[in-house]
Formats: structure tokens, C-alpha cells, sequence
């Protein structure tokens, strides 16, 4: 029997996608000319059933790279001068602020303690903040940051870009885009695909930023630079040779979720996390990490347990043919993680429960 992947990235393919790959290989996707009509046909599809599942209006643009890592780069290269300003709650949020460092920006961050919120009301964001960076949905920590401090930063600072890290999140999450400028995510996530597309998502003021960085001789980098990617994207079209299959299977895929229906989608993903923190909160062996109800996250649920015997349980599920995750970092032999995503089936979610 095959394997179950219940951890978050990479997952367990969302279950079309070898049908797709198929299909893909019949048609040649592989050779094709990434200046062909064909592949813009591909690219513009893709972005089209994007923009359906996610709601994204036809002022972002939409651009593909190689993985959300290297979006984290090309925001600090792109939108940020000087000062960047990093909402910190787990080790991904982490990374975008290194990178920050390491682009040699003035990098400023407030830390929440792993598992609970920013106390939003005392957090004083300088005035010469050009961009704060977000992470809706914290893998390392299942911690989810409510819409409202995204609401709240936007209010406060209308002036400032806000870009917001959405992997692992979308699509269950549904992105208000008023509320920021630029958004990301990766495809191993949620969408159960193989690793190595990001998708960045921006709007016309991160654009500009670019090209006044550009203009005043900051290095904003070269083929993944924001007006190359938009000028682009603009004919559906990418600087260089892309991930040509990966845009087809993340068009396919998204396709396959709008034919389920997305409120499906988050209906049965709500049912499925509520399974979970239901039968955590009915026993003592395991607990959830995140103790605030309102912060747990729905796609990534992580496990305290109560000795370092993670992989124990790991060893345990693996024998049944479930796929579990450790904790992150300094949590690795004291926690478990695990994804509810689209592909992860009640029946899955059910047996695991069983099992624990
Ligand atoms: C996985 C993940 C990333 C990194 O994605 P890559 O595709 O590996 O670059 C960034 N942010 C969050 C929240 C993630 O879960």
C-alpha cells in the first residue's frame, strides 16, 4: 500500500496530479518553447484559474519563480531601500528577516514567544519602514495570524508595502487584497505539487518601488527583478526558461479545486481540523501547541507531546502507512506537525485520529 504524506512541504500530491503529469507528457509540455503560443496559453490559463480559486484582482500581477525562499529575496531586493520591518512568530518568518539582514538592509522585527500572538496594539513600526513583512500561516509553529492585525497594520501605516507570506495557507485561506500589497506562496504546500514554483503575486506600488529603486542605482537584481517579471507577465511570458510543467500542473490543479468548489474545500477543511482539536482537547497524552483557539491554524496542526518521543509516534504511523512530520527546530523530538490540506481525505484524517 502506499504512503499517506500528512506533513506540510512536500505533501501528498494533491490526487490529479498524476493523471495531469500524463497527460503533460503526452502533449509534449516538456519540449515545448517557453516563446511559444502554447506555453503562453499555459501561463495565461494558469493565472487565470489562479485568480479565480484565490480571488486576486486584475490589478496584481502574477509571476513565477523557483520557490517562496527566493521570493523572500526579491522583495528585500525590490521593494525595500533601506529599512524592512518583520513580524517574527516561527522560524519562516525567521528567514525573511535574515535575508533582509543579509542583503545588507536595516532589518527591524518584533518576536511573538512560538504559539501566541503579537500583542498588535503596543508594536510601534518607525517611520521610515518602507515595507512589513507577514506570515499568515507560521509552518514551523501551526500559529495563524488573524485578519484583523492585518487590518489594523494596514490602517495604521497606509503608506507602507505589506507583504504577506501565504504558504501553507492558501487557498483555504482567502486573502483580502485590499489589505496588502504583495502576497507569495509555494506549490508543495497546499496545492500538492512537487517542489520548485513559487508564485508571487504583486500589485502596481511594489512595481514601482522597483523602478524607483532602479532609477536611483539601487541593485534590484536581474531576470527576477519586479518590471522584468511584470513586463513579462504582461504577454505571459517569463524572463527565463521556467518550470514549465509545474505552471501547467499548478493551472490543472487549480482548475480541479474551482471544479470542486473552494467553499467545498474550506468546508472540509474546517471539518477535518476540527476532528483533530477536538480529539486533542479530549485526552492528556497530546496537546495542541498553539493554546489560543483563535490562533490555531487549520492547514498545519502541531502536537505537544508529553515526552520527547516524537519519533516514537512517527515510527508508529509509518507502519500503518501515515507520513507525520516532527516539530521544528528546538521542538523536533517534543512535537509532532501535521498538514490538512485539499488532498488529505476525511477517511485519512479519521484513521490517523484512531491511531493516536
Ligand atoms: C515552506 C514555507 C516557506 C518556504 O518555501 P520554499 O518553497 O521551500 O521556499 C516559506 N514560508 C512558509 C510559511 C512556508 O511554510
Amino acid at each position: 500500500m502506499k504512503d499517506t504524506y500528512l506533513t506540510p512541504g512536500p505533501s501528498e500530491l494533491y490526487f490529479t496530479v498524476p493523471d495531469h503529469i500524463k497527460i503533460a507528457l503526452n502533449q509534449q509540455i516538456g519540449s515545448i518553447s517557453h516563446r511559444s503560443q502554447e506555453f503562453k496559453d499555459i501561463f495565461e490559463q494558469t493565472a487565470k484559474n489562479l485568480r479565480a480559486l484565490m480571488e486576486i484582482p486584475d490589478d496584481f500581477y502574477i509571476a513565477f519563480t523557483g520557490s517562496a525562499n527566493e521570493i523572500f529575496e526579491r522583495i528585500i531586493q525590490n521593494c525595500v531601500e533601506k529599512h524592512s520591518f518583520h513580524f517574527i512568530n516561527g522560524a519562516f518568518s525567521e528567514k525573511f528577516y535574515t535575508f533582509s539582514v543579509a542583503l545588507k538592509k536595516d532589518a527591524h522585527k518584533v518576536n511573538a514567544t512560538w504559539g501566541t500572538a503579537f500583542n498588535m496594539q503596543n508594536i510601534e513600526i518607525s517611520e521610515e519602514t518602507e515595507l512589513i513583512a507577514l506570515t499568515l500561516n507560521e509552518t514551523s509553529t501551526g500559529v495563524t495570524l488573524p485578519s484583523k492585525d492585518i487590518a489594523l497594520l494596514r490602517e495604521k501605516y497606509p503608506d507602507k508595502l505589506i507583504a504577506l507570506d501565504a504558504v501553507s495557507a492558501v487557498p483555504n485561506s482567502k486573502i483580502d487584497f485590499s489589505q496588502i500589497d504583495t502576497t507569495f506562496f509555494s506549490v508543495q504546500k497546499a496545492f500538492g505539487l512537487p517542489a520548485g514554483l513559487g508564485v508571487w503575486i504583486f500589485n502596481e506600488k511594489c512595481l514601482q518601488k522597483a523602478n524607483f529603486l532602479q532609477k536611483k542605482g539601487i541593485n534590484i537584481g536581474t531576470y527576477h527583478s519586479l518590471p522584468e517579471l511584470a513586463k513579462r507577465a504582461k504577454t505571459f511570458q517569463t524572463p527565463e526558461t521556467p518550470n514549465v510543467l509545474g505552471i501547467y500542473l499548478l493551472g490543472k490543479i487549480a482548475e480541479d479545486m474551482l471544479r470542486k468548489g473552494i467553499e467545498t474545500i474550506r468546508t472540509e477543511t474546517r471539518y477535518k481540523a476540527t476532528l483533530i482539536y477536538h480529539f486533542l482537547e479530549s485526552q492528556n497524552e497530546l496537546k495542541p501547541f498553539v493554546r489560543d483557539k483563535n490562533l490555531r491554524s487549520q492547514t498545519v496542526i502541531v502536537i505537544n507531546l508529553a515526552s520527547e518521543n516524537a519519533e516514537m509516534y512517527i515510527e508508529k504511523l509509518k507502519k500503518q502507512g501515515v507520513i507525520l512530520s516532527t516539530g521544528y527546530g528546538k521542538y523536533k523530538k517534543s512535537q509532532l506537525r501535521i498538514a490538512n490540506f485539499p488532498t488529505h481525505s476525511k477517511e485519512i484524517f479519521e484513521r490517523l485520529v484512531d491511531s493516536l
